[in-house]
């Protein structure tokens, strides 16, 4: 059956079909059948019809680094610094997690996701089939990656099960569900661990996803151990010959800036994460000066809290504006780009998602503007990018499949989602068994 959006004012983020101010956008199946103007594009018959006028409709947001599950510790630890952080709050608490534990904080995350306008993430964790099986009951499209700690004892068998998971879910959830492989981060993985990894992402024909320079500690560490920065190293073990979707790159210097450019690796900018972790500015206009593709995420809710891209874009805007004294540094169009069309691009999606043009995946985004923040506005683009939260998105739909109708998510039980999350973060901080 069909489902057709009329009216609203479509911003495809397509560059050949540009906005419809007064546009329709019909779905067929698990696609996207027609968009144009209204007067242009019929509805046809028998099909489910929403009235979009004074909302605007846009490609569902793709949320590019992600460790969704740890919603369960959402704001553990707040206000510590980095290592601390780390080796005192969130290492012991996920050192009791099970698979139960991991598929209801993907469930809730997922849940969060959709109702902010979120359709596609990029995650990467531990027990990924339990994480999966959430993202295939929750009907949100994701890239989910085992995270692989070289230096870990059993790291080998780590990657043989991450491997295997990319081969049990590779296409799975009727396609919706892709993979990658991912070695935590240089600091964590020995070269030769790294080598391998690659070694194996190449086998299987998927990407790699891996933190990169997030701080200026992390790539002091990397000179001191093997004399180059960490995008070096990773050139120099032959990495950045595969699609790599890199995290942070914060710290980067005009070298690093050089090859990730040149090795056409895909930036996951994190901004609340990088502020509220004290990591630092990411350089984000001249990673796109020099051509470099750049997505926004999340990171995990443990130091990111909520997920909503809305935030994040907000932000990302911003930072760039004030640390670089020009208004004009980074305009909302581009960076609502970089939360749709660029983000599918460099999670390996392009042609599935993040453009709302015929024969695409129906991953559809609609946002009422007729809220007392929206109202009134001079340019769709600014007054999402600037004044939408999560509580303004209306309908989502991924995969032709409504998941969040008049500002409901459908086909998720969400307080269970929520009572369950309560109890296993409970549990997980408290240290007591499961
Ligand atoms: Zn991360």
């Amino acid at each position: 059956l069909a489902l057709a959006f009329v009216g609203g004012y479509v911003l495809t983020m397509d560059p050949g079909l540009g906005d419809f101010p007064d546009g329709t956008l019909v779905v067929e199946g698990s696609r996207i059948a027609a968009v144009g103007p209204r007067d242009r594009v019929p509805v046809p018959p028998g099909a489910r019809v929403v009235d979009a006028r004074g909302s605007a409709i846009l490609p569902g947001l793709v949320n590019c680094h992600n460790h969704a599950a740890m919603a369960l510790l959402r704001g553990y630890g707040a206000d510590l610094p980095l290592r601390p952080w780390l080796e005192e709050k969130i290492w012991p608490a996920e050192a009791r997690l099970t698979g139960e534990d991991v598929y209801w904080g993907t469930l809730l995350a997922a849940g969060e996701m959709l109702r902010g306008g979120t359709t596609t993430f990029a995650d990467m964790y531990f027990f990924m089939d339990d994480a999966a099986r959430a993202v295939e009951e929750a009907g949100i499209r994701a890239v989910l990656s085992r995270g692989l700690i070289g230096a870990a004892p059993d790291a080998r068998q780590k990657l043989r099960e991450g491997a295997d998971f990319c081969r049990r879910w590779q296409g799975g959830a009727g396609g919706r569900i892709t993979t990658m492989v991912a070695p935590h981060a240089e600091y964590t993985c020995p070269p030769d661990f790294l080598r391998e990894a690659a070694a194996a992402a190449r086998d299987l024909g998927v990407p790699l996803h891996i933190h990169l320079s997030e701080t200026a500690a992390e790539v002091a560490d990397c000179r001191r151990r093997h004399g180059v920065s960490p995008p070096r190293l990773l050139a120099d073990l032959g990495l950045l010959e595969l699609p790599v979707l890199a995290a942070h790159a914060v710290h980067l210097d005009d070298d690093d800036v050089a090859l990730l450019a040149q090795a056409g690796v895909g930036v996951a900018h994190n901004p609340v994460s990088n502020c509220k972790l004290a990591s630092g500015v990411a350089r984000v206009v001249d990673l796109l000066e020099a051509g470099v593709r750049v997505g926004i995420g999340t990171d995990g809710p443990a130091s990111t809290d909520a997920l909503g891209m809305w935030g994040e874009m907000r932000l990302a805007g911003w930072l760039q504006k004030v640390t670089r004294g020009n208004a004009a540094a980074l305009p909302a169009r581009r960076i609502l780009e970089m939360a749709t069309r660029v983000g599918a691009d460099i999670l390996g999606l392009g042609s599935v998602c993040g453009r709302l043009a015929p024969g695409l995946a129906a991953d559809v985004v609609v946002v009422d503007l007729q809220r007392p923040h929206l109202v009134p506005h001079d340019d769709v683009a600014a007054a999402l990018v600037y004044g939408a939260s999560d509580a303004d998105v209306s309908w989502v739909v991924v995969d032709g499949r409504v998941r969040v109708e008049r500002g409901q998510v459908t086909g998720l039980d969400l307080e269970r989602a929520m009572a369950e999350a309560t109890a296993r973060g409970r549990r997980l901080r408290e240290g007591s068994l499961p």
